[in-house]
Order: C-alpha cells, then structure tokens, then sequence
C-alpha cells in the first residue's frame, strides 16, 4: 500500500516544489520549556515525558554536527534542518538567529523547521524566520495545538487555549510564514468526533501544513500514573487509523501532511503496543484512504 498516492505527503510537496527528494534531519537544540520553569506554565503536559528535562537526552554535539551526522544513509542530496525536542522559539531572538543560522549554513541545508508552543512565539521570532523565506529557505513554523477543546488542553495541562493558536497563525501568516499543526487523536474524554471538529476549526483558521499524532502514553509522564490506574485508556490501532483517515478525507488537498502517525521505542513508551511498529498503521491508513477515497474526497463544495 502506498500511502503517497491518496495524501498529499511531504515529501511530494518538496520533490515537486524543489525538483528533487528533501528529507527532515531531527535537531536537538539547547532549549527548554516554559511550560515547566513556571514562565507560561509549571508541572508540563501531562503526555510530556520527564526524562526529557533531566539533561540525559540534550545532545552533546553541535548543531551543525548532529546535521553531519545524520546525513550519511539518506536517500536525499538536501535537507530541511528540523527543531523538534522541546520550544525551539523560547530563547532571546539573538540565541535563535543563532542557532537557525548554524543549521542554514551547514552544507546542502535548504531550510528549517521550528516546532514550538502556540504561546511562545514571539514576533521577533517570526520576523526572524520571515527573513529566512524571504532569503530563498524552506520555513516551517510546527505548532503543538495537539486540540482545539479547551477543556482538554486544561486536562492535559497544555498551558494555553486555542485562542492563543489563531492569534500565532494569523501573526505568522500576516508575515506569510507556512504553519503545520500537530494534533493528537485519543486525548482523554475526547470522542473521535471531537478529533473531526479540531480539525474543522484547525482548517477555517488555515493552516499549509499538518502532523497527525496517536497519543503515546511515555514512561516518566503524568499520563503514564493515570494509565496504570486504569484513568485514561490507550487508541487502539483500528480507531486510531478510522479517525486519522477520516480527518485525512476530510483536509483540502492542498494542505501538506507531514506525518499521519507516529511511532515511540519501549521499554520508553507503555501504550499503546502497535505504536512501537511504523508500518502497519501506515499501511491500515493507506488500505482505507484507497478503499474509501484519499485526502479530501469528503470535501464538498
Ligand atoms: S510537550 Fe512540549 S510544551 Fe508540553 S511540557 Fe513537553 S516540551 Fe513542554
């Protein structure tokens, strides 16, 4: 099964724009988060797994190292630098231009990716990143809404709403920055029809780009205290492919899906089991999209 023919994937979007293959090299930069230092926010998500504050995953290479390093064994000749771990807007703009320039400047870089918190985007950030669009660089600005329900977001302890999410999407796109939305399917006390209607909201706000996320529940997480109590369930592999194929089906074809799953290594990650496997849920989203029609077939006009 091909998921490409029936979703307007990523790596499409950038063969087509580019005139060959790009792929995304995963940055871990020196960042942290603010919604844990008590800046926005203190305790963090509750999906957000404590390891990752205690220094054991930092990386002690550079950033222009750690992009070295995973380029041998790609397929593509060029790459989008990806900020992913962490707040990758939450520093003085000087340390950001800092940090993004050393992955612009690294060899066969053609851009970036910035995955950040709606409510930690400052303008001097996008007016930073701006420049870079302007100057010829791919710019993606990646941003955890996760959903659009504010009582889940205050459930989960997200630390903002999603009013936050439109007011960072309309500054971004008044500096026509391209925006990707991560959103997670089976967030506790949502219904897959709650996943319809973010995306629906998520849609009318605008938005070039989305990533699709089934919930992990992570060792060293608050979520993981309420799993093992028997308080929040894991998404099964099949719910979690009919929801995710629904909202594919229901996305304009223009808008770029950067990733429909996602997959977390044991013993780090506790539930749900099939989301230590990549492929069958891809391939179970693909059989459907072919079977039912692909992104944007439930569209009407
Ligand atoms: S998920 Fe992101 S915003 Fe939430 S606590 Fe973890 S690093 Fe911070």
């Amino acid at each position: 099964m091909h998921l490409d023919e029936h979703i307007n994937g990523l790596g499409r979007d950038l063969k087509l724009r580019h005139g060959e293959k790009i792929h995304k090299l995963t940055i871990n930069a020196p960042f942290t988060c603010p919604n844990r230092d008590g800046t926005l926010g203190r305790g963090g998500c509750t999906f957000c797994n404590n390891a990752s504050f205690n220094g054991k995953t930092t990386s002690t290479l550079s950033i222009r190292e750690q992009l070295e390093k995973s380029k041998p064994g790609m397929r593509a000749k060029r790459y989008l630098a990806y900020f992913q771990t962490y707040t990758n807007t939450y520093a003085e703009v000087k340390e950001l231009q800092r940090l993004y320039e050393e992955a612009l400047t690294t060899a066969d870089i053609v851009g970036i990716c910035v995955g950040t918190r709606p409510d930690c985007v400052p303008n001097a950030a996008l007016d930073l990143l701006a420049d870079y669009q302007q100057q010829g660089y791919e710019v993606w600005l990646e941003l955890g809404l996760q959903s659009s329900f504010d009582k889940t977001l205050d459930r989960i302890n997200r630390g903002h709403h999603f009013d936050a999410y439109v007011e960072t999407v309309q500054r971004a796109h008044s500096r026509n920055l391209k925006i990707c939305t991560h959103l997670i399917i089976g967030l506790p006390g949502e219904a897959p029809m709650d996943s319809m209607i973010t995306l629906d909201r998520v849609i009318k706000v605008g938005c070039e780009g989305l990533k699709l996320h089934p919930l992990h529940i992570v060792k060293g997480s608050q979520m993981a205290r309420q799993w093992k109590n028997g308080e929040i369930p894991a998404i099964s592999q099949q719910d979690y492919a009919e929801v995710a194929a629904e909202m594919i089906q229901h996305t304009p074809w223009d808008v770029v899906y950067h990733r429909v799953s996602a997959t977390a290594r044991k013993p780090t990650l506790l539930a749900p089991e099939w989301c230590d496997n990549r492929w069958p849920i891809l391939n179970d989203i693909a059989r459907k999209l072919a079977a039912e029609g692909g992104q944007g077939s439930a569209l009407t006009c």
